[in-house]
């Protein structure tokens, strides 16, 4: 293991698909006292060695992670498969704990949510790490960055007062968990968000949806709204692209929309992938059956990571994903990542248009207190 000493961290502001991430530019410096009280498995980094809420302890000193889907068995001084959690003397453990390689302001559209508080900015963290290994996936300098640099944790430290804090001073209305699948990073984000509660402001999830339902049950208090990720309607490719599954995602969907967590879902369109008329129907009439007023996004692929073996999404699929979606019932479809297509919301019952957008930015809103202005219609959200 080694250690990433927070004085000696030289931090890069990059700029990943409009994300500005803190890429390390130095080689870690090792301390010998530190390996001492890590080999311990005594806090340090700044406390950024936390115990996991979620394993149950097994035989031989190997433990179970219930934190999300892959149920990872992790064997003493092992990590799972997302890269920050080891098990370390029979407990596992977080290594990412306040362990922040992004920070940003960021417009609440950008998640993509579309019907959460429109207009207002979100205050977006994201650690190392994925539990998801998508060969697609836009941020993976960051999502894979353990498995790329031999285990190596890298970012700066922060407390939840300081990331509640910079959203007050930035004027944020929420605080987003986002960049990378934030379920491995749950214990920082459950204290922030519950910090966020006290001081008035939402919190956000965007996520791939695999967490355990015993997590997700222990998220539902503190979070206002998830943005889950439907990437297939097919198990094939979500093993193959993702290794994952699709069911869990499905059963979270579900479970989400039952707890009344604000959802809206995105589908990002690749070309060859999931744009089949089959599949863009699979995830529309899912979504449909549970309620037609859950908004989905159908976003473009580009080429990048793994997958640079196609071209980038034609505007015919998200038309066609468009339509589908429509023709299934969904009353609030939208395109993303191709600006000034249709991103504008319109009233079901009497067709007005009540939030225009152009990319991330709302230019008008005919809404009041969440109702049309033209007809009174109640727009389903946060508004
Ligand atoms: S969060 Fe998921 S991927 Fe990570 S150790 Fe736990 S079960 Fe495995």
């Amino acid at each position: 293991m080694e250690i990433w000493r927070s004085s000696t961290c030289l931090l890069l502001l990059g700029r990943l698909w409009g994300t500005h991430v803190n890429h390390a530019v130095k080689k870690p410096v090792y301390n010998i006292c530190d390996k001492i009280l890590f080999d311990r498995g005594f806090e340090i980094l700044g406390g950024n060695m936390r115990l996991s809420e979620m394993f149950v302890r097994e035989n031989d000193s190997a433990v179970q992670c219930t934190l999300c889907n892959h149920r990872c068995h992790i064997q003493e001084g092992k990590r799972g498969i997302c890269g920050v959690r080891e098990n370390r003397n029979g407990e596992l453990y977080s290594l990412v704990y306040g362990k922040l390689v992004a920070q940003n302001v960021d417009p609440v559209e950008k998640k993509p949510l579309f019907h959460f508080l429109p207009g207002s900015t979100t205050y977006s963290i994201s650690t190392v790490g994925c539990n998801f290994q998508c060969l697609h996936c836009q941020n993976y300098h960051i999502s894979q960055f353990p498995h790329m640099h031999n285990g190596e944790i890298s970012g700066v430290h922060a407390t939840p007062g300081e990331v509640v804090g910079k959203a007050q001073v930035h004027g944020c209305k929420s605080i987003s968990y986002t960049y990378v699948e934030p379920t491995i990073f749950y214990e920082f984000s459950r204290d922030c968000g519950e910090l966020a509660h006290q001081h008035g402001l939402k919190n956000i999830y965007v996520s791939n949806g695999y967490m355990t339902v015993e997590a997700l049950e222990k998220m539902v208090p503190w979070m206002d709204a998830i943005n889950v990720d439907i990437k297939a309607f097919d198990d094939q490719v979500y093993r193959k692209v993702c290794k994952a599954r699709l069911q869990p995602v499905l059963d979270n969907v579900r479970l989400l929309h039952q707890y009344g967590v604000w959802l809206e879902v995105t589908t990002l369109v690749i070309p060859g992938i999931n744009d089949s008329q089959q599949q863009l129907e699979g995830i529309a009439n899912f979504i449909a059956d549970i309620d037609c007023a859950i908004p989905w996004h159908v976003t473009a692929f580009y080429p990048t990571y793994k997958m640079t073996d196609r071209q980038r999404t034609p505007l015919s699929s998200l038309e066609k994903a468009f339509a589908i979606g429509k023709s299934a019932g969904l009353q609030y479809v939208y395109q993303g990542n191709i600006p000034g297509e249709k991103e504008d919301t319109e009233c079901p019952s009497c067709g007005a248009k009540v939030l225009s957008r152009s990319g991330f930015v709302l230019n008008f809103s005919g809404l009041e207190n969440g109702s049309c202005v033209k007809c009174g219609f109640r727009i389903p959200g946060i508004f």
